[in-house]
């Protein structure tokens, strides 16, 4: 019913929204009841994991609307720069983006809890505090205010540490160091001597290989191969105590999503919902698979960064979260639920998969 009144709307009365948006397809797919929304993504073309997912709910969406909904998916910077996406579909310039929340901090420091914060929360209970401990309603609050409705697209699970040149034995060897790292992470580094930057994904490996930083994290094996990391640095680290997981979003103009049919939006919320929990599962999948590529084949150096210095990191980051959440009441009130859904989660994992993982590690003979 609505699709048709935003069709009626277009054709009869000329409303200056329904026509603006109608003005971007041809007349004759309008007769046909077809509309294509532009989905700007801040990935790389095909890029494994995040490109290929944003390509795969276009895929998924014109399939099971047969055809009368499709997404037209650009790459970073082939409508608007990766960074812009944000605003881009804020304004109604596109329709919706492929992206990840913490990118917009700059927009509101709460935005970095719908993605990752440091020493936070996995991508598993990421999605209990999303679709089952209230984080959805406060990030539909969070998002409506830049006119933007807001999904959980999935996770990459725990990410690694990072790429370094030279070895990280104690807090003194990150200070002064240029980091790639995006987020609260960054902030966390900056606190502890170390210079953090933030770069689109694109433009990180230049930047590494011409020295003008020194280190970078990105994703996990899976991407990071993908990028040629190994090229220019062997030291490998882990834990990606910055992003413990990863969770990425897909965001709508509000107006669109108001002026879809009800039956387009509950397809919709479940394709992200599915595709979510897909992306998860690659991710888990395919960074096991890369991981033996690069130690294996390209001679990659894993290391785990000392507890001594993951100690002093996690002690910082709670104090670097708990001072972003201060900036504004809505960054407080999405900070207080976190952190409720972070304590009781922590009460449970202890007995339940952190107690698994530690039993299934005991040196016994399985099979
Ligand atoms: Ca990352």
């Amino acid at each position: 019913m609505k699709r048709r009144s935003f069709l009626r709307g277009a054709a009869v009365t000329g409303v200056a929204g329904a026509a603006a948006a109608a003005s971007t397809f041809p007349t004759p797919a309008i007769a046909q009841g077809i509309r294509e929304l532009k989905m700007v993504t801040t990935w790389p073309k095909r890029f494994p994991g995040l490109g290929t997912a944003a390509e795969d709910l276009a895929v998924r969406v014109e399939a099971m609307s047969e055809g009368k909904l499709k997404i037209k998916v650009f790459a970073a910077g082939e409508l608007v720069p990766p960074f812009e996406s944000f605003d881009a579909v804020s304004s109604g310039t596109a329709d919706m983006s492929h992206s990840a929340a913490y990118y917009w901090q700059g927009k509101s420091k709460a935005f970095n809890f719908f993605t990752a914060v440091p020493f936070g929360l996995t991508g598993t209970e990421h999605a209990g505090w999303i679709y089952a401990g209230g984080g959805q309603e406060l990030w539909d609050e969070l998002a409506a205010g830049f006119n933007l409705k807001p999904f959980l697209r999935g996770s990459t699970g725990v990410q690694m540490g990072g790429w370094f040149r030279k070895e990280i034995n104690s807090l003194e060897d990150m200070k002064g160091l240029k980091i790639r790292m995006p987020g609260l992470g960054g902030e966390v580094l900056r606190r502890i001597g170390a210079a953090a930057v933030n770069l689109p994904g694109g433009e990180i490996f230049p930047a590494l290989q011409s020295g003008a930083i020194d280190a970078t994290e990105w994703v996990g094996p899976w991407n990071d191969l993908a990028f040629g990391f190994y090229k220019v640095a062997k030291n490998y680290y882990w834990p990606g105590f910055h992003e413990p997981g990863t969770s990425g979003e897909v965001l709508f103009n509000l107006d669109v999503w108001k002026s879809l049919p009800s039956d387009q939006q509950a397809m919709l919320d479940a394709v992200i919902q599915a595709q979510a929990w897909k992306e998860y599962a690659d991710f888990n999948t395919q960074n096991a698979n890369s991981l033996d590529v690069l130690v294996k084949k390209h001679g990659v150096q894993l290391k785990k960064f000392p507890d001594e210095l993951m100690a002093e990191i996690g002690r910082v980051s709670g104090q670097v979260v708990k001072e972003a959440a201060a900036e504004d009441a809505m960054t407080q009130k999405v900070y207080d639920s976190f952190i409720a859904y972070r304590t009781k989660s922590i009460g449970w994992a202890k007995i339940a998969d952190q107690a698994f993982w530690n039993a299934r590690s005991l040196p016994f003979k399985y099979g």
